[in-house]
């Protein structure tokens, strides 16, 4: 979840002080690396995906699972058995926000050629393996998005009380400070963005109202004022960061060639965001509630919305610059590439001093009101020893602002001095159960990259409309029932470079409308006289390419579980988990899991990881069957 400092950090009011400074400074950071690598250009995409992990601890005795907050010493122990002792170890483990998480990456980004995709899905059994080794018999490590009780009393191993008093981090009635990462970096900025916001910040979903769920469903919290004001009748309420970033996704980064080609790529997969979300969706419970959604993102959104009464619009402008739409945790706001420019049309609240500075720098307009777009936030944690940098070779300010900015897309320039190319980095979809799945879903979003390169592909649309499908991708069922804007044309880039803009557009001509609302199922399989369908763009694409038998078998195998997971043939983990509820013989139709519901739903969740039993609903048979018979990935574990 970004950098990591060490030191002594500042109290939001200390922290505000040097805001303008961390901004000045940021910028300056950020000039000194873009003109001494705007030029570069690197002949191979590399590539890398990001898996966030939960450990957990079985009571089986008792029928209860927890979240076991020792991911600081598993973490430390990964460390020194791996990239400490070996530089070249196939694993890197990093921190998260939860003291129960830890993310894994493979140890070296993956490169160019095709048979990379054939050795994803035994680094990340690799992952699991290696730290489930580290843990003891009744403890496991998983890849869920939302944990189902989180937040329920005695959530966690060991047990802690929340404490909703100032002074603490969350000042949650249900999440403890306990259960947030150690280092001082996560509860400060916990601690910060409540403050900066002014009161705690405040998350409603939409209850699923099930035959015997209360309607209308009210909870009530008369010891917390704050609580009672609002919570909202029919929604699950929750009222502390770890709500959402005590969440897991899976990430993917590539590194284009040069900064055009991060540009094109990072708009082009703007627009796919919401539909590989809804593809994705995992995470269908809160607080111990069914919820109406499937998708764990508006739920981060708002777990680290920071921004004052002033800027939400609620209050008169006094205090603060500006009205901001968005948290800082929410999808892009403008696109980055000349050909995004005419479908950049969501206001874009921008640092109007720093934009000027940037284009007399030389920087474009586009990029110029990205990163001035990006700087209208404030900087939420520093650490005393860091206020003064040699901007010329360091960019934690940069990085401050850039690394708190959580949007579906990320574009990032390389680190200063470094040898990484321009980098853009893909952040919605959900983690699954499986690492065939989490494969699958990483092979498929890389190799749409290729697609888009080779034949010049162009999917945008209006960005306000790829807002609007992040709406729809969140709510239960949305890759069956959901409907999203989507370009009709993909290919209408033609001859387009990614320098260019494709086909020049008759200006007297009345604009024809370029996209129409498609479901999931014709977006991503296509059909007939409406759209060819992305899977069967990539199955061209793969018959015209040199790939080994293997490999081929591999992929093919990834690209059904999506084929069929977006025709409503596989469930999504969300739809699953909602049928193994509601199957459930302890459940009352009311909308809650118990202690013993959610025992149940990860036990299982767990032994589908661990390959200890089938999940035809998620997974299908025949082709795992096929995959796990023997073949050069399983033995090369
Ligand atoms: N856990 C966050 C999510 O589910 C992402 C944190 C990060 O940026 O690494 O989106
Ligand atoms: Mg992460």
């Amino acid at each position: 979840m970004g950098l990591l400092s060490q030191g002594s950090p500042l109290s939001w009011e200390d922290t505000k002080r040097h805001a303008d400074h961390v901004r000045r400074h940021g910028i300056l950071q950020f000039l000194h690396i873009y003109h001494a690598v705007k030029d570069r250009h690197k002949d191979v995409l590399k590539w890398g995906d990001e898996v966030e992990y939960m450990l957990v601890s079985f009571d089986h005795e008792n029928k209860k699972v927890q979240l076991l907050l020792s991911g600081g010493e598993v973490l430390e122990t990964l460390q020194e058995k791996g990239e400490r002792t070996n530089p070249n170890h196939p694993t890197l483990w990093r921190p998260e926000y939860g003291s129960y998480m830890i993310e894994g990456t493979p140890g070296q980004p993956y490169g160019g050629t095709m048979s990379e995709f054939n050795t994803v899905e035994a680094n990340m059994r690799k992952r699991r393996k290696e730290a489930t080794s580290i843990l003891e018999e009744n403890q496991a490590l998983c890849t869920i998005t939302s944990f189902p009780r989180l937040g329920c009393p005695g959530f966690t191993t060991p047990e802690y009380k929340p404490n909703p008093v100032e002074g603490g981090a969350s000042k949650s009635l249900f999440f403890p400070d306990e259960a947030i990462n150690k280092h001082p970096r996560f509860s400060t900025l916990t601690r910060n963005i409540r403050h900066r916001r002014g009161e705690k910040v405040v998350i409603n979903v939409p209850i699923f109202k099930d035959k015997n769920t209360p309607s209308p469903f009210i909870e009530t919290f008369p010891e917390d004022d704050e609580a009672a004001k609002a919570s909202k009748p029919d929604h699950i309420y929750m009222d502390a960061m770890g709500f959402g970033m005590g969440n897991c996704c899976l990430q993917v980064t590539f590194q284009a060639c040069s900064i055009s080609e991060a540009r094109y790529l990072y708009d082009q997969l703007a627009t796919i965001c919401p539909i590989v979300m809804a593809l994705s969706a995992a995470s269908p419970f809160y607080r111990g509630y069914v919820s109406d959604i499937d998708c764990r993102w508006g739920v981060i959104s708002a777990s680290v919305d920071d921004r004052t009464r002033e800027e939400r619009g609620l209050e008169p402008l006094k205090n603060n610059n500006y009205r901001i739409s968005k948290s800082r945790y929410d999808s892009i706001d403008s696109y980055l590439s000349k050909c995004g420019e005419k479908y950049n049309d969501i206001d874009l609240t921008i640092d109007k001093e720093i934009y000027e500075q940037l284009l007399q720098e030389g920087i474009d307009h586009l990029l110029a009101q990205h990163v001035a777009h990006l700087f209208i936030r404030d900087p939420l944690t520093l650490f005393e020893e860091k206020i003064n940098l040699d901007d010329a070779n360091e960019s934690d300010h940069f990085e401050n602002i850039q690394s708190t900015n959580w949007q579906t897309m990320r574009f990032k320039p390389p680190p200063p001095n470094s040898d990484i190319g321009w980098r853009v980095e893909f952040r919605p979809m959900e983690v699954q159960l499986t690492d065939f799945e989490n494969s699958a879903y990483v092979v498929f979003v890389v190799l749409l990259t290729r697609v888009i390169l080779s034949y010049k592909l162009d999917f945008l649309i209006p960005l306000s409309k790829v807002d609007e499908n992040m709406k729809v991708a969140q709510k239960r069922d949305a890759v069956l029932r959901g409907m999203f804007y989507f370009r009709k044309d993909i290919c209408k880039g033609g001859n387009a470079v990614v320098e260019g803009c494709g086909k020049a557009q008759n200006s007297t001509e009345p604009p024809v409308e370029e996209y129409a609302l498609m479901s999931i199922d014709t977006i991503i399989n296509g059909k007939e006289g409406v759209f060819p369908g992305l899977i069967p763009i990539l199955n061209s694409y793969l018959e015209n390419m040199e790939v080994d038998v293997d490999t081929r078998c591999s992929i093919l195998n990834y690209l059904k579980l999506i084929k069929k997971r977006a025709s409503g043939e596989l469930m999504t983990v969300a739809r699953w988990m909602r049928e193994f509820i509601a199957n459930h013989p302890d459940y009352k139709q009311d909308s809650v899991i118990t202690d013993e519901m959610n025992y149940s739903l990860i036990s299982k969740c767990n032994q589908i990881a661990n390959e200890l039993c089938e999940c035809p609903e998620l997974l299908g048979s025949a082709f795992r069957k096929v995959k796990y018979s023997g073949s050069k990935t399983d033995s090369s574990n």
